[in-house]
């Protein structure tokens, strides 16, 4: 099966002021992130704010280009596009934010909300937009009747059910989530990741799943990429390293999620100390100041991406963890 999206090497750089008078400090927000997702699949990517996910939700979404590196989606690079090509493309990726609240708009009726892509986007008549409307309302499990309502008279969980549906709606190739399901009860978490998998089967849309949370990942990812201060510290196949996790980083966090399975909380690593400032990263090993494996030369050197057991892992010592 063709890759849907490819990334090589994306980096996205800032300038930001350090503060009156003391000059500008770069922020290396996204370090070089290579990955591929196909249609049907989920790629959750993990990691405590700060590591680049949001980052990596605007390249993905378009938003803001890339400084150096590859985007390709469906084949088209953009990742220096310019603003016809981002015109072109941007229908094709769709993103579900965390808070659905703040996503919809309060004075627009929810068929109001559901129009605007199709009236901008396409070339349909009302009657045949109204349609798709009902349709996908249908599928993301409202009832008729709610697309003459407005935000406010719906619970969190129809709220971000109606946010699918305006993602949904352009039948997107891919769709970046981002947080969707952290603002809500846990007792809607599992509708919503269910509703998010249905609409995966049916229309086929490759997902991107930023979260902070490796066990509701687990019940959606295909791939699964853990990132850290703008890398990727270990990228393979969910089965693969939920059944071991081998970063330090990765199973500091697996330790630290309580519904992951007893034998994993016994590895017992616990993340200490802060996350590092992305504007004063350490040297070397991002992740030394607060890895209990760490050793001189973690200090120096950047670990670079390599395969063991099945995955990539970015770590010096990883054949000696491993073994
Ligand atoms: Fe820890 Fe060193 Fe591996 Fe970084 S490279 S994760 S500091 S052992
Ligand atoms: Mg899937």
């Amino acid at each position: 099966q063709s890759d849907l999206l490819v990334a090589q090497d994306l980096t996205r750089h800032y300038q930001v002021s350090r503060g009156f008078m003391k000059g500008q400090a770069t922020v290396k927000a996204l370090n070089g992130v290579s990955f591929t997702l196909q249609p049907r699949k989920t790629l959750a990517v993990v990691g405590e704010s700060g590591c680049g996910k949001s980052t990596l939700a605007r390249q993905l979404t378009m938003i803001e280009p890339a400084t150096s590196g590859v985007l390709s989606i469906e084949g088209v690079n953009v990742a220096q596009a310019n603003h016809a090509t981002v015109k072109a493309m941007r229908a094709k990726v769709q993103m579900v934010f965390q808070n659905p609240y703040a996503s919809l708009n309060p004075r627009k009726t929810i068929a109001a909300t559901l129009d605007e892509p199709l009236y901008i986007n396409t070339s349909l008549s009302s009657a045949e937009r109204k349609e798709k409307i009902d349709a996908i309302v249908q599928k993301v499990g409202l009832r008729p009747e709610h697309v003459r309502r407005y935000p406010h008279m719906f619970s969190g969980g129809q709220r971000q059910r109606i946010a699918i549906a305006r993602a949904m709606i352009l039948n997107p190739r891919i769709v970046v989530a981002d947080e969707p399901v952290s603002a809500l009860d846990v007792s809607i978490q599992a509708q919503i990741l269910n509703l998010f998998m249905d609409l995966q089967e049916e229309f086929g849309a490759g997902y991107v799943f930023i979260s902070h949370n490796l066990s509701v990942v687990e019940h959606v990812a295909d791939d699964l990429m853990v990132m850290y201060l703008g890398a990727a510290v270990e990228y393979g196949s969910k089965n693969t390293i939920y059944a071991r996790p081998l970063h330090p980083y990765t199973q500091a966090l697996m330790s630290a999620t309580p519904a992951i399975r007893e034998e994993d909380r016994r590895l017992k690593i616990k993340i200490t100390g802060e996350l590092p400032s992305p504007l004063n990263p350490p040297s070397g090993c991002a992740f030394h100041k607060r890895c209990p494996h760490a050793v001189e030369r973690c200090q120096q050197e950047v670990p670079l991406l390599r395969p063991i057991d099945d995955r990539l892992v970015a770590c010096h010592r990883i054949e000696e963890i491993a073994a």
